[in-house]
């Protein structure tokens, strides 16, 4: 009797396909299958109805720390979006937040067409991508322990709106999105740059609630910010972030990394504040 290959193959198979969490045929409804905090419900993204979002006094101004000066960044596609990790200190605090927090990465999500895109929606309208910058609690030290702890995270969320113009803050980063079509190559190093040229929003309003990491494990750990102003982003630059490679496969062919949003989850008892009015 010789070794049952095609019972071995259909093992691996399975294995890939539980072990391998995605967007296409509507994965993110099947990730609390292998992951059940995906299925809690203090969940991300959520829809932001802006006529529901009362105003809180303690929603003042965040404070901004390295964000100003030019940061090293370095860009790689991972299989489910193109993560910018941060080699410089820069810090939040503020606005809410109990402690100082560290930006460890930044990263994005986008659609197949402009109709669609972000993860967070404003009024139910979805924008044509969002970017994420994530931040640990510095007191629990990292990214890996931080997410365990309610409020161990804190992530600001920026929507991004059409342009004609190419948005000249975007350039290095587009070009270099060339580089790392293929999942897990090499990262490469982008020319420093300040922080607050690639997210002017960050100094405006900003919607605030509590909820989870947008992606497996979906910890429950993340105070969110969401930010009322758009980056502007034209269409030739936006056409690049949806050049990348997923690391999903169609059978045997490699599929481009497009509409890598989670659909928005129940706000359930939740409410969604407003930062007080900032006047600049
Ligand atoms: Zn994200």
């Amino acid at each position: 009797m010789g070794f049952k290959w095609h019972i071995f193959l259909l093992m691996v198979i399975c294995y890939c396909q539980i072990a391998e969490w995605g967007y296409e045929n509507n994965g993110a409804y099947k990730w609390p299958i292998m992951y059940p905090t995906c299925g809690d419900n203090l969940q991300s993204p959520v829809n932001i109805n802006i006529f529901l979002a009362p105003t809180s006094p303690r929603l003042g101004r965040l404070r901004f720390t390295g964000y100003n000066t030019p940061a090293w960044l370095t860009v790689k596609n991972d299989g489910h979006t193109a993560l910018v990790e941060v080699k410089s200190n820069a810090y939040i605090e503020g606005g809410g937040l109990h402690g100082r927090y560290k930006l460890t990465q930044f990263h994005f999500h986008w659609g197949s067409d402009n109709t669609r895109g972000s993860e967070h929606t404003i009024n139910g309208v979805p924008a044509r991508m969002e970017v994420h910058l994530v931040h640990y609690k510095e007191s629990l030290g990292s990214f890996q322990s931080a997410q365990n702890f309610p409020g161990g995270l804190t992530v600001l969320g920026i929507l991004y709106s059409g342009s004609m113009t190419n948005n000249g803050a975007y350039n290095d980063l587009v070009n270099k999105l060339s580089l790392v079509l293929p999942p897990g190559s090499t990262p490469v190093a982008l020319q420093p740059q300040a922080l607050l040229s690639l997210f002017p929003p960050l100094v405006g309003n900003y919607f605030r609630y509590t909820g989870s990491l947008t992606t497996p494990p979906c910890s429950q750990s993340v105070i969110w910010t969401v930010f009322q102003k758009t980056i502007p982003i034209a269409n030739r630059q936006l056409q690049s972030f949806r050049q990348l490679f997923s690391s999903e496969k169609n059978v045997m062919f490699p599929v481009r990394l497009q509409n890598n949003y989670r659909p928005t989850q129940p706000l359930n008892r939740r409410i969604v504040e407003s930062s007080s009015f900032l006047v600049f």
